[in-house]
C-alpha cells in the first residue's frame, strides 16, 4: 500500500467508513464529498478534404465539477459495494438511496413479499446511521 492509501486506510484502522465492514484486499478510496461529474461538450471542426465539406464532431467527456474535493482530506476508506452504491451521492443522498430500498423491494420483488409474508423479514423504521457516525456518538 502506497503512503496516500495506508493514510486514507488509517483514517479508520481499515473498516469501511459507511457499513463498517472489515477492509478485504481491494477496498476503495472514497470522495467523501462528491467530485461530481457534468458531460462536458468538446467539439471539433474539421475539414474533410476530399469533399471539402466542413464537418463538426461533438464528443462528450465527463469531467468533475469540483476539482479541488480531490484531495486526501475528503478521501475515507470504503469497501466496494458502499462506494459503487454511493456513487455520486452526497452521505445524505446514500443515505435516502438505502431508504428506499424498501420501498423498491416492497414494489418489485416477489421474493422479498414472500419472505416478509412468512415472517423471515421483519422491516424496521430504525435510521441509517454510518460508522463514522457511530464513532462521534460515543
Ligand atoms: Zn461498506
Amino acid at each position: 500500500m502506497n503512503k496516500k492509501r495506508q493514510e486514507i486506510w488509517n483514517k479508520s484502522g481499515g473498516k469501511c467508513w459507511y457499513c463498517g465492514c472489515v477492509l478485504a484486499d481491494k477496498w476503495h478510496a472514497d470522495h467523501f464529498e462528491p467530485l461530481g461529474r457534468l458531460p462536458n461538450a468538446i467539439s471539433y471542426n474539421y475539414e474533410d478534404t476530399e469533399y471539402a465539406l466542413i464537418r463538426t464532431k461533438v464528443e462528450t467527456k465527463r469531467v468533475p465539477l469540483n476539482p479541488e474535493r480531490d484531495h486526501i482530506d475528503n478521501l475515507v476508506p470504503a469497501c466496494p459495494s458502499c462506494n459503487l452504491m454511493k456513487g455520486m451521492s452526497s452521505v445524505e443522498g446514500f443515505r435516502e438511496i438505502i431508504y428506499r430500498f424498501i420501498e423498491s423491494l416492497n414494489s418489485y420483488s416477489n421474493q422479498y413479499k414472500f419472505a416478509k409474508k412468512y415472517g423471515l423479514i421483519v422491516e424496521s423504521q430504525e435510521p441509517v446511521v454510518f460508522w463514522f457516525e457511530r464513532q462521534n456518538a460515543g
